[in-house]
């Protein structure tokens, strides 16, 4: 033997013979071919590839993307490209089917005319998001019905917090509007306090309000739960739209129904169910996440620091909350000159924690 590493065309010789795949071969090959580089650093000789010359316009349909790791490779050479005819060629490949010839070859990645590359590559990206959705379908379309069960599990909660919401505004509306205005100004309930003149004199000229008063601001700390004060919030509303998605797929309640749904659907009901079922996740940890904070603005801190912040002697608009616990129950009042509020919060608002939203990520 003259040499344990043949030339290069040695090795077209070695396969004379290709396979034949009469359809797109499954991923089963790609993964093969891609450990085999992995191994060895050496498309050519993978077992049934079409070892070319190949036409620059032979068309294909790629199956994966690779990278040679030279140091594997006999001569430390790049590899041969069998359709620019070329070796020592490339590092950076793409494993094809080639659809009219029904073989599979390995080329280089600046390979092909360019528009065969482009559609090879668009057809590529299609089929990895249809595996894509198909995952995510058959992980998560058994799931749909326990998905419901949550939703139907939370709505007390979101009843009661549209219900306090609502009467907030009808009932204590200059309460609602100045804390808007704070949330406004970055949620921090600050009072413009006149400080002594004599005081003044030797402080910063910073100090100077804007009425030629001189001021600093008393500052009572952040507010917090300003979802109970913005203009709209429903939360039944956030429910109903995610079940009017969840109502569109159809009961799967194994991982079988869900594939035979999966097949009877276009490509287009597939990406649309796909996105739509996604959407439903983030959507209802949306909904978890306004309920906190919309129950943050009740609680006992919260209460006294805006209590606080309007007792404030130099408070423009003064008025009083109050909160108190009776069995579970949270007791807000809120009055004013113009606000005669009065609530109790029934324990059911907070059930909205409790809900596992079902979800597999794939
Ligand atoms: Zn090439």
């Amino acid at each position: 033997m003259a040499s344990a590493r043949p030339l290069r065309r040695d090795i077209a010789v070695e396969h004379p013979l290709f396979r034949l795949f009469k359809d797109l071969p499954g991923d089963y090959l790609a993964e093969e071919f891609l450990a085999h580089i992995r191994t060895t650093g050496a498309p050519e000789s993978f077992p049934g590839i079409h070892p070319g010359p190949l036409a620059k316009t032979e068309p294909f349909r790629k199956l994966a993307a690779f990278s040679i790791d030279r140091i594997k490779r006999p001569d430390a050479d790049m590899a041969y490209c069998p359709m620019c005819h070329q070796p020592n060629k490339y590092l950076e490949g793409a494993f094809v089917y080639l659809t009219d010839l029904r073989a599979v070859a390995a080329i280089g990645h600046e390979c092909a005319a360019m528009e065969n590359r482009a559609a090879a590559d668009k057809d590529y990206r299609a089929r990895r998001d249809q595996r894509a959705e198909e995952d995510y379908l058959l992980a998560n379309l058994p799931h749909v019905s326990r998905k419901m069960d949550a939703i139907r599990a939370v709505r007390p909660a979101a009843a009661e917090a549209l219900r306090v919401f609502r009467l907030l505004r009808k009932d204590a509306p200059d309460a609602v509007r100045q804390l808007r205005a704070i949330k406004q100004k970055g949620a921090r309930l600050t009072v413009a306090e006149t400080i002594d003149a004599k005081l003044a004199e030797i402080g910063p000229s910073g100090f100077k309000g804007s009425s030629g008063k001189q001021t600093r601001d008393a500052v009572f700390g952040v507010l917090a739960g300003t979802t109970a004060v913005i203009n709209d919030y429903n939360p039944m509303a956030e429910l109903n739209r995610i079940e009017t998605v969840l109502k569109v797929f159809p009961e799967c309640g194994s991982e079988d129904d869900a594939l035979e749904a999966i097949c009877q659907m276009t490509d287009a009901e597939r990406k649309w169910a796909a996105t739509r079922l996604r959407q439903t996740d983030s959507d209802f940890r949306k909904f978890q996440a306004r309920m906190a904070d919309f129950c943050a603005f009740f609680t006992a801190e919260n209460i006294a620091r805006i209590d606080a912040w309007t007792q404030h002697p130099e408070h423009p608009s003064r008025c009083r909350i109050k909160r108190a616990e009776q069995r579970g129950s949270v007791i807000l009042s809120i009055s004013s000159y113009e606000d005669r509020f009065r609530a109790v919060i029934a324990p059911d608002i907070e059930s909205y924690r409790a809900e596992e939203w079902p979800f597999a990520d794939t």
